[in-house]
């Protein structure tokens, strides 16, 4: 196993067991390695510090797989880290049952560049790390035993792959597609799951809970729901008892499925729901000219800010959908707002939505604040796991 030595002082974040090793932390390697093999970690004075995934293309040059430099990192590995984290999710009360679930999120379930979301009896892997990428085999065997499922589709087709050097990845690694569309109930609501086609591994099942709270929200409401993708905030709210739910989103294929999602669900009122192919920002501003006002809104946008490289820019963004937010509410209306950027932290985060606020001209307080659902566990070693926030703002 070749050894990758790091420059003085840089042993500090794996004492606290940051599973990342940065470029500028690596000083030099011993031996040779290729993307993704094994090297031994060791500080600068040689004591060993554990195994990690080298990755010589990558800002972040090595992924710790253990801490634990005596740890041998091979299927057994991959079994134990796997069944741990469907374990995890088992201990759970309010995720059994749940038949949309991530089962592994990556470095906060102690396997770095590993996503694994299970939709019924097929589970979908993500693999976005070089180390993760060439073990791909031990998961996918571990993931058989832990579930039992015996349909793994993969969607290794996410933009940080070429960060790694590698391609992407996608297809059928056990079983096959079937001819009915895969679906999943949420909270009561049917709705369809485009493992090949849609989104990240299909769905967003990391708003599972606050889908939820907005269906507790929204009973005798206006809702307006921005970036409605599938409509899955849209079906709870209808659950929920809202007077008029009118979804946007710019992705023709997205409302297409949002539609059907209703039509798979009759027990909802469809009438009293609206699909728009917009852009949020220009129909928000065309709301505001027709003096358009809601009771609730949801503002789910993509990544505005995938690094803190792109935070400023991706500020203003957030800023302005939520002035415009603000603005569109009735006095005591509800703002339900998110950032999923790994670039906004939760305290700028708060303070663009204060900003909005101000410059809206309005009032507000935050009642609540939002995470992701409990099967996107945020590992406390590893903080950019919590790269979704949320905030419930009651505008006066
Ligand atoms: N809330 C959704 C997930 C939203 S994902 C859920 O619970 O499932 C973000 C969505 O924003 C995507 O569907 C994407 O098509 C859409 N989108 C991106 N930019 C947009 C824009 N400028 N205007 C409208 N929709 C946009």
């Amino acid at each position: 196993m070749a050894q990758l030595i790091l420059m003085p002082g840089k042993e500090r974040s794996a004492f606290k067991r940051h599973p990342w090793l940065f470029a500028g932390s690596v000083g030099r390697l011993e031996g040779r390695a290729r993307p993704g093999d094994t090297v031994e970690v060791l500080a600068d004075n040689l004591r060993p510090l554990g195994r990690a995934a080298y990755s010589p293309k990558s800002q972040i040059r090595a992924r710790f797989w253990t801490f634990d430099a005596e740890e041998s990192v091979d299927d057994g590995f991959f079994k134990r880290r796997v069944a741990a984290a469907v374990a995890r999710r088992q201990a759970l009360p309010e995720l059994r049952g749940q038949e949309g679930l991530r089962l592994i999120h990556a470095e906060s379930d102690g396997l770095p560049g590993v996503i694994a979301d299970q939709y019924g009896d097929t589970v979908v892997i993500q693999l976005t790390s070089a180390g993760a990428d060439k073990w791909r085999k031990a998961i996918v065997a571990a993931l058989v035993q832990a579930t039992g499922c015996q349909r793994i589709y993969e969607r290794s087709d996410s933009d940080v792959r070429g960060l790694e050097g590698l391609e992407s990845a996608t297809g059928w690694l056990l079983g096959e597609a079937r001819d009915e569309p895969l679906s999943i109930l949420e909270n009561g609501v049917r709705l369809a799951v485009d493992v090949a086609g849609g989104h990240k591994t299909g769905f967003y099942l990391d708003q599972r809970d606050n889908r939820q709270l907005l269906g507790q929200l929204s009973a005798g409401k206006d809702v307006l729901n921005c970036f409605c993708y599938t409509g899955g905030f849209s079906l709870q709210a209808l659950a929920g008892g809202a007077n008029s739910v009118l979804s946007i989103d710019s992705s023709g294929p997205a409302l297409v499925q949002a539609r059907a999602n209703l039509a798979l669900n009759p027990q909802l009122p469809a009438e009293r729901a609206q699909w728009q192919e917009a852009d949020v920002f220009q129909a928000l501003r065309d709301f505001r000219k027709e003096g358009k006002l809601f009771d609730v809104i949801v503002l789910d946008p993509p990544k505005f800010a995938p690094s803190a490289s792109h935070a400023d820019r991706a500020a203003r963004a957030y800023k302005d959908i939520n002035i415009l937010g603000c603005r569109l509410l009735k006095p005591g209306g509800l703002l339900m707002t998110y950032s999923c950027s790994g670039g906004i932290g939760l305290e700028l985060f708060q303070k663009i939505i204060a900003a909005a606020a101000l410059d809206a001209g309005r009032e507000a307080r935050i009642v609540r604040r939002l995470a992701g659902s409990a099967d996107h566990p945020v590992a406390l070693n590893f903080s950019e796991g919590e790269y979704l926030k949320g905030l419930l703002v009651q505008v006066d």
